[in-house]
């Protein structure tokens, strides 16, 4: 059984990123660091989101990876010391609002970020951190509503921190937001959120409010990835893929499995977290069926799919139809690599909640069908 907890504040429609000041006002936060990237700026949503703040200036920490690092972090926290910040407003993707959260957790703990990873009973160690305020500009990871953030730490290894103390306080969802986000992008951030419902409602974990709503997500995230990504103007796609995000990322309390497991191994070589999870869902499926037949079946009527059709060869074709690569070789890995992608696979946390147990052999057969 997974603990039950929905404790999160969220502003949901078009237009929401006005209550930015407001919100900030509720949690009592007066010197935020505004944590971005160079793509969200260029995009012009800095400029949105300090307009939306009217005359107050927060310090920006623009420079946030594309796979977020502890030396970003320690960046972003000597910006926040320098400006006697009190809280964090993350504006951008996954990976910022991860950054952000490291950052807040390392402004109210001492040690380094290695001494709260997962693996080691670092999240026992976890206690209040700085209030975090995340506004989303993909719909994809959920991260704005979940309680992990993945860095690389400075060492090279892929960390995972884990704890209900590092949900946002408040996220601010603003479809309008992802209206600028090119094709590549919406497919992969969509298919992230496409796999995060059906990865946590396949769990072993029992949770059956976050089964509904992961659901809820798969039908919404099947039924308009495409729209979104063929007509990024289509509001009402972009609305539907935003709440799909959330609504994936509220079910990450339910854990996930071994599409996950397998993408953070490969998502450390620098390939995109969505990509992977395209690639890996079909294999991971086909390994899963035997053992859950009943929750396939679910998953394919919350899809339309006819009980004939198969769940794997459906997602494929709609990875394909939405331009992203279909197997792993297609991204230029390296096949030799594949028994040691797998051995670590086998060790990932959400590897132990996947409907059937898979060991590295079994990750080893997966990685191969999806090279
Ligand atoms: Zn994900």
């Amino acid at each position: 059984m997974a603990l039950i907890s929905y404790m999160s504040r969220v502003q949901f429609d078009f237009g929401a990123l006005r209550l930015l000041p407001e919100e900030l006002a509720l949690l009592g936060v007066k010197r935020p660091l505004l944590v971005t990237d160079p793509g969200v700026r260029a995009a012009g949503l800095v400029d949105r989101a300090l307009a939306a703040l009217d005359s107050a200036r927060p310090p920006i920490f623009e420079e946030t990876p594309s796979n977020p690092t502890e030396a970003a972090a320690e960046a972003a926290l000597a910006l926040y010391r320098e400006h006697h910040c009190d809280g964090v407003v993350a504006l951008g993707g996954g990976s910022t609002i991860d950054l952000a959260k490291a950052v807040a957790l390392l402004a109210t703990h001492p040690g380094s970020l290695g001494d709260y990873a997962v693996r080691g009973g670092g999240s026992a160690r976890i206690r209040e951190i700085a209030p975090v305020l995340a506004i989303p500009t993909t719909a994809g990871t959920g991260a704005e509503v979940g309680r992990a953030a993945t860095l690389t730490l400075k060492n090279g290894r892929k960390i995972a921190c884990v704890s209900f103390k590092l949900i946002p306080k408040t996220a601010i969802c603003d479809p309008e937001l992802t209206l600028s986000l090119p094709p590549p992008m919406t497919a992969a951030t969509g298919m992230d959120a496409l796999s995060h419902g059906i990865e946590s409602y396949l769990s072993t974990w029992e949770n059956p409010p976050a089964a509904a709503i992961a659901l809820d997500c798969v039908e919404r995230a099947g039924h308009w990835i495409e729209r979104a990504v063929t007509h990024g103007n289509d509001r009402e796609a972009r609305w539907q893929m935003l709440m799909a995000a959330l609504e994936g990322g509220l079910t990450f309390q339910k854990s996930l499995g071994a599409v996950h497991a397998a993408g953070h191994p490969l998502g450390a070589l620098g390939y995109h977290h969505g990509t992977l999870n395209a690639i890996l869902l079909p294999p991971v499926l086909r390994f899963n069926a035997p053992a859950v037949p009943e929750k396939i079946a679910r998953l394919k009527a919350a899809l339309g799919l006819a009980p004939t059709e198969d769940l794997a060869d459906w997602i494929e074709r709609l990875t394909a139809r939405i331009g992203l690569p279909i197997r792993l070789g297609a991204l230029g890995l390296d096949a030799a690599l594949i028994p040691e992608l797998a051995e670590e696979a086998s060790h990932e946390h959400l590897s132990e909640t996947n409907p059937r147990p898979a060991t590295a052999a079994d990750y080893r057969r997966i990685l191969e069908a999806a090279f």
